[in-house]
C-alpha cells in the first residue's frame, strides 16, 4: 500500500471538524516517515529483494517500533495530543491520530507476514502483493474514490486537484513499475522523503483552495 494509504485522509477531509488535508496527509504516512528515518540510523532495517512478494520487492524484515500495532498506536496517540493541543479541538485531534493507525490497518491487508503485534514474532500480513489482480484495483479505487468524495463535498481549484491526483498516479506508477535499488542506502529514504513530501504539498496546496477548508493545522 502506498498512495491508498491517502484515502483516509482524504475521506475524513471531506467532512466538517477535521485538521488541515495536509496535517492529514503527514498523520498517513506518519508511521513510514518514522520508518525511513529509522532505516538511516539504523534501527530498523530492510533490503531489496526481489520476489519477497509478486509486487514489492522490499523485504521488511526488521521494523519493531513503527510497523507494529503497538508501535503505530503509541504513533497514533502521540499525534493526537500533539493536534488536539495545536488545534484546541480534542475531536480534531482523535481524528488525526485514527488516520495515524489506519496506516498499519491498511498495511496489514497487503504486506506479506512483516508487522507484528508489539515488535516480536509471530509477523503477520494479509498480502495482497501478491495478488496485483485485486491489490491494484483496490489502491487505485480507494484512493481515487476517497479523493472524489473530497472534491465533491469541497470543490477545491480544479488545476490544484489536477495536480495532486497527477502527482499519487505518478508516484504510485514508479512505485510499482519503477526501476528497483538493488542496495538500500541513504538515498533510499530520501526518495521517500521526497515522494511523501511532494503529495502533501500538493495535497495542502489542494486543501488551501477548498470550499469550507479546515482553518485547523
Ligand atoms: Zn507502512
Amino acid at each position: 500500500m502506498f498512495i491508498g494509504h491517502w484515502a483516509p485522509a482524504l475521506a475524513v477531509a471531506s467532512r466538517r471538524r477535521t485538521p488541515g488535508l495536509g496535517t492529514l496527509f503527514i498523520a498517513a504516512q506518519l508511521v513510514d516517515w518514522a520508518f525511513f528515518a529509522l532505516l538511516l540510523t539504523g534501527a530498523e532495517k530492510m533490503r531489496f529483494t526481489p520476489g519477497v512478494s509478486v509486487m514489492n520487492p522490499m523485504d521488511l524484515y526488521h521494523m519493531p517500533y513503527t510497523h507494529s500495532l503497538l508501535g503505530a498506536a503509541l504513533f497514533a496517540a502521540g499525534f493526537a495530543v500533539l493536534i488536539s493541543l495545536a488545534t484546541r479541538d480534542r475531536t480534531a485531534g482523535i481524528i488525526a491520530g485514527a488516520v495515524v493507525l489506519s496506516h498499519w490497518l491498511l498495511d496489514l491487508l497487503v504486506h506479506v507476514p512483516d508487522l507484528t503485534i508489539a515488535g516480536s514474532p509471530p509477523k503477520i500480513g494479509l498480502g495482497l502483493w501478491n495478488h496485483p489482480a485485486v491489490e491494484m484495483p483496490l489502491e487505485l479505487g480507494i484512493t481515487f474514490g476517497a479523493l472524489w468524495l473530497y472534491v465533491r463535498a469541497r470543490r477545491p481549484s480544479p488545476v490544484r486537484i489536477a495536480v495532486l491526483a497527477a502527482i499519487l498516479a505518478a508516484l504510485q506508477g514508479f512505485n510499482w513499475f519503477g526501476p528497483v535499488d538493488p542496495v538500500v542506502t541513504a538515498g533510499t529514504s530520501v526518495l521517500a522523503f521526497i515522494a511523501y513530501g511532494a503529495a502533501t504539498v500538493a495535497a495542502w496546496w489542494m486543501g488551501k483552495s477548498a470550499q469550507g477548508a479546515s482553518r485547523l493545522v
